[in-house]
Formats: structure tokens, C-alpha cells, sequence
């Protein structure tokens, strides 16, 4: 295997509904910074059916190229004709680095698309880095979070990583870009594949997105009781904020697991993001301390959220957050 063949850094991205997934814009600007630092071109893979469009809107976040295939039997995900189309844009493009994003869709087709490659796929990552020698750096948290191990891929090509969503951020969108779109034919032989889709039934839930919120009021088992949480809905209210959680809360039955941050929940990073009745556990830390203003409230001063809090107050959450609410909205 010669490196020197490979070239370029290739990022799925992920559709549904026509519509990008937030976090493969995020690879886009993460793919980019690696792309110029090892002198390549960034490359966007796109796959669905009637997608011209949206491989053109693609084209504005900064890739060289956007290759697509339009294709009925890639209207809605399944597996087989997923990573068959992906496997052979990878082995026709033959890139250096494979970026994915960490999604139910991501986690279920990046370890095929390795195995058909043969090469390594390190999943999860929360960090990407060139080294001198112009390895990807690919870290991701271990044994239970306890530990952030950084894998390197020294004996194969292409590098692939699955990327937690919310981790990278995502770059401006930028009209005058002007990627080179290509459309490309894929085959496929429909009698050979084991799953079809008959109907598809969509949750009527509103569908809560703590990773899109600009402001994140989050509580922990301090907070008490589920009614509780009335008073924190109340203070992301007038801030324009959505109420997320630790995931002691999400075991305690008082939300759903949609609104849990941390290593077995969403990765966020809003431009402020309150820590009311949260302790600080590594697990917890590792899904928001990338938070621009991180605002910690809890009674016991030695809790290790203040360890990385921008603004700290020891004391009652139910005392303080009522007046923050009435100084929030007369002011
Ligand atoms: P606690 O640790 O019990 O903290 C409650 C805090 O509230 C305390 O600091 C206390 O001083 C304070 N408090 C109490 N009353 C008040 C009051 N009236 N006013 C102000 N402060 C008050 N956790 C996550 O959050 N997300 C994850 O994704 C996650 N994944 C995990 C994965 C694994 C493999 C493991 C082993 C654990 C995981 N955990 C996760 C659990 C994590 O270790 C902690 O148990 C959890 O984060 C604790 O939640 P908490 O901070 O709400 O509760």
C-alpha cells in the first residue's frame, strides 16, 4: 500500500428528508482545517434521491467537490445500498481521510464501509488532529469516559472516524463558494438486498434538539422532583433557552432521554449553557465543556462543575433561579 495514492478528505454527508444533519456541516469545517493542513482537497459525499439541490447547497460550506448520487433506492436509509454507494465513491476517490458523523446512521454504516475497505475506523471521536508526521490524531473518550484515548490509523488507508455530533463547529455558510458538483451512477442489484423499507411512520412528538439551542438550562438531581423543572422551563423561557439535563435526571424518569448532555447523551456547545443542581461528573463534562459561558449554580462549593464554570454561585437553586428569572425579565 503506497500512502501517496491517497488522496483528499472525504465527509459523508448525512441527509434525511432531504434535509443536512447538523453535524456534517460540523465536518465540513473540521474536514476543511485537514484538508488545508495536510495540502488536500476536501471532498463532500452526498447521498439520496432528487438531491441536485441539495448537493448544491452543500457546495457552500466549503468543499472542493461534491460528489452525489441521486437515486431512488437511496431515498430513505438502509444499510445495504448505503454502504455499497459508499464503498465504491471511497475506493474510486481513494482518500486519506473518511469523516462520518457519529449518528444512529453514521454508527451503523461507518463500521461496513471499514470492513470493505480494510481498513481501521475509530469510533466516536470528540477530537481530530493532524501530527507532524501527517497521521490523523483521532481521540475519543474510554473506560467509561474515565479516559480520553488518541488512536492513529499508521497502517492503512483511508483514516476513518466517526465524529460525536455538536463537538466540531459548524462553518458559515458561504454563497460564493464554488465547489465542483459531480454526479455519479451507482448499480444496484435490488434482488439482493435483505430489508426493505414498506412504511414509514413518523413520531408526532415534537422533536426536541438540545444540540441546535443557543441557550441551555440544564438540571441535575439537585433540582429535586420533576415538577421542579417548571421553574427551569420558566427561566429558558425568557431566555430564549431550551431545558436540558444530567443523566440522573433522565434515569429518575423527570425527562426524556432527548434532553440528556453527556458521553451516552448529546454533545452540545451553546453560547450559554446553565448547570443548576449538576455536580460535574466527567461524563456529564465531557458533552458540554466546550459551552461558550458555562453558569454553574449548586449549594456545595467543592462540586467540580465550578472547576470549569465561567461564572459560579454556591447556593440554592431554588432560591436563586426565581430571582434571576424576575432580574431577566424587568430588566
Ligand atoms: P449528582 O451527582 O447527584 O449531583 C447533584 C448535585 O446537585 C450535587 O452537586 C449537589 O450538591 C447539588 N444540589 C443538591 N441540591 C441542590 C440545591 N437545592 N441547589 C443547588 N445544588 C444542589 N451523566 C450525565 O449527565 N450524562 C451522561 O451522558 C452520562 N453518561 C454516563 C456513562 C457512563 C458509562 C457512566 C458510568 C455514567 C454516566 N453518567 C452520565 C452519570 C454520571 O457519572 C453522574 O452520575 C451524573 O452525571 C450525576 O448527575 P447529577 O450531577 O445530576 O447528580
Amino acid at each position: 500500500m503506497n500512502f501517496e495514492d491517497y488522496k483528499g478528505v472525504l465527509v459523508f454527508i448525512e441527509q434525511r428528508d432531504n434535509i443536512i444533519e447538523n453535524v456534517s456541516l460540523e465536518l465540513l469545517g473540521k474536514g476543511k482545517d485537514i484538508a488545508n493542513e495536510l495540502g488536500e482537497d476536501l471532498i463532500a459525499v452526498l447521498l439520496g434521491s432528487d438531491n441536485e439541490d441539495l448537493a448544491k447547497k452543500v457546495s457552500m460550506y466549503g468543499a472542493n467537490r461534491v460528489v452525489y448520487v441521486d437515486n431512488k433506492n437511496l431515498d430513505i436509509y438502509t444499510t445495504e445500498p448505503y454502504a455499497q454507494a459508499l464503498t465504491e465513491i471511497i475506493k474510486k476517490e481513494n482518500p486519506d481521510v473518511v469523516l462520518i458523523g457519529a449518528t444512529s446512521i453514521g454508527r451503523d454504516l461507518a463500521p461496513r464501509v471499514s470492513a470493505r475497505l480494510k481498513t481501521g475506523l475509530t469510533a466516536d471521536c470528540t477530537k481530530l488532529e493532524v501530527s507532524e508526521d501527517r497521521q490523523l490524531m483521532m481521540t475519543r473518550p474510554a473506560f467509561g469516559g474515565n479516559i480520553m484515548a488518541t488512536i492513529a490509523c499508521p497502517d492503512n488507508r483511508p483514516q476513518m472516524s466517526t465524529v460525536r455530533p455538536g463537538v466540531m463547529k459548524r462553518p458559515l455558510k458561504d454563497e460564493e463558494n464554488l465547489s465542483l458538483i459531480q454526479k455519479v451512477d451507482i448499480k444496484f442489484n435490488e434482488s439482493k438486498f435483505k430489508v426493505k423499507v414498506l412504511e414509514v411512520t413518523k413520531e408526532t412528538k415534537e422533536k426536541i434538539n438540545i444540540e441546535d439551542a443557543d441557550v441551555l438550562v440544564s438540571g441535575g438531581r439537585g433540582i429535586g422532583h420533576k415538577d421542579a423543572f417548571i421553574k427551569l422551563e420558566e427561566l429558558a423561557g425568557v431566555l430564549k433557552g431550551t431545558v436540558s439535563s444530567s443523566r440522573a435526571v433522565v434515569d429518575a424518569g423527570w425527562l426524556d432521554h432527548d434532553r440528556q448532555v453527556g458521553q451516552t447523551g448529546k454533545t452540545v456547545r451553546p453560547n450559554v449553557y446553565f448547570a443548576l443542581g449538576i455536580s460535574g461528573a466527567i461524563q456529564h463534562m465531557a458533552g458540554m465543556e466546550e459551552s461558550e459561558c458555562i453558569i454553574a449554580i449548586n449549594k456545595d462549593a467543592s462540586a467540580p462543575i465550578f472547576d470549569i464554570a465561567d461564572i459560579g454561585i454556591v447556593g440554592d437553586v431554588h432560591k436563586i433561579v426565581p430571582h434571576l428569572i424576575d432580574e431577566i425579565e424587568n430588566a
